[in-house]
């Protein structure tokens, strides 16, 4: 779309070069929106837009890295849609973009590429495994929730990669990396061999193992392939996991005997 201004541009902009200088307020401010926090109930933020002008309303009681996520987010609707705008966002939305393609996940990709910049991103995730201690810095360093920076390590695209949210009865939703996206599919409900089955059952709140790729893979050959799993809880009812294939060979071997003996 011409005229709208992308994250990177903003970041450039305001001579940001590193993540502790991403300062979600000033950013607003700069395009003309001011940030406001105050305790709201159904929703997480909100933006009332007139003219240039904004005022964006942060649930005070939530998280820092879901508050810097609002932010973005709303920050997103008004770079989009600047004028008149009136808008409530909830957590749910905030999922949206995970599943979707609307406002809400525009939004959502606005925020994520404004809170976790592929330019900062990409050479601190150079040589690292997509493991919990890479992903527990990053989120660290972005100050982020471990979801959003599981699913920019993923948006890199550096390595075969999967991210999955489950509850203990169902798959919420997945994305996968360019190479795994149509190939290769994860189980509806979590197997009691993965390490996320486990953490649903109040073993710890993060995990990691390689595992027989049949705890994850929906496909008559997963056993034989492993994957490296590191998962957590996002809530005490939602687990959250980052999968990584050492080899591509599954990939490979999925898409040769890609199919009708599976959906
Ligand atoms: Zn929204």
């Amino acid at each position: 779309m011409a005229g709208i201004i992308t994250p990177k541009q903003l970041l450039d902009d305001l001579f940001i070069t590193e993540p502790d200088e991403i300062d979600l307020e000033a950013i607003a401010a700069h395009l003309g929106a001011s940030v406001k926090y105050a305790p709201l109930t159904g929703c997480e933020a909100r933006i009332v837009g007139d003219g240039d002008t904004a005022i964006i309303t942060v649930n005070s009681q939530s998280i820092p890295q879901r508050q810097r996520f609002s932010i973005g987010h709303e920050v997103g609707h008004w770079v989009y849609d600047k004028g008149k705008i009136s808008l409530e966002c909830g957590a749910a939305k905030q999922q949206s973009f995970y599943t979707a393609q609307d406002p809400e996940s525009r939004a959502n990709a606005f925020a994520s590429e404004l809170l976790i910049p592929k330019q900062m991103l990409l050479p601190r995730l150079q040589g690292r495994k997509a493991d919990l201690s890479t992903l527990t810095e990053l989120a660290d360093t972005f100050r982020t929730s471990m979801t959003s920076t599981a699913c920019r390590v993923l948006d890199m695209q550096t390595h075969p990669t999967m991210v999955v949210c489950h509850t203990r009865t169902k798959r919420l939703w997945y994305r996968g990396s360019r190479e795994v996206q149509d190939v290769l599919r994860p189980l509806r409900n979590l197997s009691k061999d993965s390490v996320a089955w486990g953490l649903l059952q109040g073993n710890g709140t993060t995990g990691s193992e390689e595992v027989d790729a049949d705890a994850w893979i929906d496909h008559p050959d997963a056993g034989d392939y492993t994957v490296f799993e590191s998962s957590f809880l996002a809530t005490p009812e939602m687990v959250v996991s980052l999968l990584w294939w050492r080899s591509d060979l599954q990939i490979r071997e999925a898409m040769r005997s890609s199919g009708d003996d599976w959906n």
